[in-house]
């Protein structure tokens, strides 16, 4: 059957920039359930990786808050949603635009959407200045054995 789900996990963690590597690494190691290969697992890695940063740096400025991250496994497709109860944003599609960067003076580079949209498939972002963020990206795994096949 198609798009059933395989597995879910759901994990919340306070928005520490040491925890930006244990969510990143949480989900390379769930995913590992649908054989993807090493490169669907870096673009995964800096995809939640981006997100969570962005929770940990502009959600909650200057105070510590709850990041929350759900990951869903489907026969051949991963689903992750991040999410904070944070600032928010103003323009999401704003935001989105490469080069955009509320924090410039502090190196940012405003590049953290554009590589989401890029190295996943499918990236819904929802926001409500005051409430806070919900960032929802799809990959599709191709599955190591299939591409062995194709040899
Ligand atoms: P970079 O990701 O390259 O370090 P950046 O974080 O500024 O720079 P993006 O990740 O593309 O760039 O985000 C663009 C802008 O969207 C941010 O500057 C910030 O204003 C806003 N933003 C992104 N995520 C959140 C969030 N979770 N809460 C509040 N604002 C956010
Ligand atoms: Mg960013």
């Amino acid at each position: 059957m198609k798009n059933m789900v395989k597995n879910e996990m759901k994990m919340e963690f306070a928005s520490k920039s040491a925890n930006e590597a244990f969510a990143r690494i949480s989900v390379a190691a769930f995913v590992s359930q649908l054989d993807p290969t090493i490169e669907e697992i870096a673009d995964i890695k800096t995809s939640v990786s981006e997100a969570v940063t962005n929770s940990i740096i502009h959600a909650y400025p200057n105070k510590d808050g709850i990041v929350k991250l759900k990951a869903i496994l489907y026969e051949d497709e991963i689903e992750i949603e991040i999410s904070d109860t944070g600032e928010g944003i103003e323009n999401v599609e704003e935001a989105k635009e490469p080069l955009y960067t509320t924090k410039g003076n502090l190196e940012r580079s405003g590049m953290g959407f554009t590589i989401m949209e890029n190295f996943m498939d499918e990236l819904k972002v929802e926001s409500i200045v005051g409430l806070g963020t919900k960032v929802t990206m799809n990959k599709k795994i191709k599955k190591n054995a299939d591409l062995e096949n194709t040899y």
